[in-house]
């Protein structure tokens, strides 16, 4: 994956076209199957730059690769195939098991109700989450632990190969927060997704990254040069 002197700018106002650029002349490259884990103060573009890659924000300059390919051009259904995303909190349907929710992109792909039937109970176990214990369950009946979780069953659905992750344990307690990094850790390994992982939580910047690429303050406004990156481990 690579962000080629990314820019947005979003319209805020009467500021128009002139609102300071949330992320400007970003190139970075995400290598296949690492962790890459963006760290920056708040507000630095962070969630502007996950959120290009799966086309909820458009840059206003440059272009995102997905596999060499230009993701304007990609059909953003075909986008949510190959790329899975996890948010804090993660927006589970309230209204809808733990099974549904987890089926919301095959649903999406229209798969048939056996492959997701199958591929559901898979990926509860992936993720520790025993399917006779907890398909059936709605969202309020599970710990935030266990919401996390599903949201990362439901962002592995179709096996992407990308996952962009954004603060994904940050609602977890200490203690949980560790057990779902090892465990998560271990599942990326497995599957050799290539994850791009926002947090604010240093340690766990050190635990889980590959390589950290910092976004500088401020950058857009003053005009930098593109992020320092460090390589961590
Ligand atoms: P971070 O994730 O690093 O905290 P964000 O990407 O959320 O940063 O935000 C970067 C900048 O863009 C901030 O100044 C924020 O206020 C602004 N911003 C983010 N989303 C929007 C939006 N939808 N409309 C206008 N401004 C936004
Ligand atoms: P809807 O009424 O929205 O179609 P379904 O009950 O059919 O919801 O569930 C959506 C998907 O979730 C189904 O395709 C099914 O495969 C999966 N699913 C539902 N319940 C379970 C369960 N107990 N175990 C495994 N998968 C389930």
């Amino acid at each position: 994956m690579r962000f080629e002197r990314v820019a947005k700018r979003y319209a805020v106002g009467e500021q128009g076209p002139d609102a300071p650029a949330a992320v400007d002349e970003l190139t970075l490259d995400v290598r296949a199957h690492e962790v890459l884990v963006l760290v920056g103060p708040s507000g630095c573009g962070k969630s502007t730059t996950l959120r290009m890659v799966n086309r909820l924000v458009e840059p206003t300059a440059g272009r995102v690769l997905l596999e060499g390919e230009d993701v304007s051009t990609v059909d953003p259904v075909e986008l949510r195939r190959r790329i899975g995303y996890v948010i804090q909190n993660v927006g589970l349907f309230p209204h809808r098991t733990v099974a549904q929710n987890v089926a919301t992109v095959p649903r999406l792909l229209a798969w048939d109700k056996a492959r997701t039937r199958t591929r559901v109970n898979e990926l509860l176990e992936l993720v520790g989450l025993a399917p006779d214990r907890y398909a059936k369950r709605y969202p309020h009946e599970l710990s935030g632990g266990e919401r996390q979780r599903v949201g990362v069953a439901r962002a592995l659905a179709t096996d992407p190969p990308v996952l962009l992750m954004d603060e994904p344990f940050g609602a977890v307690d200490p203690v949980g927060r560790r057990r779902l990094q090892d465990e998560f850790q271990r599942i990326q390994r497995e599957l050799g997704t290539t994850v791009m992982l926002v947090t604010h939580d240093i340690d766990e910047a050190v635990r889980m990254a590959d390589r950290v690429a910092v976004l500088s303050t401020g950058a857009h406004l003053e005009q930098l040069a593109p992020p320092l990156e460090i390589v961590a481990n």
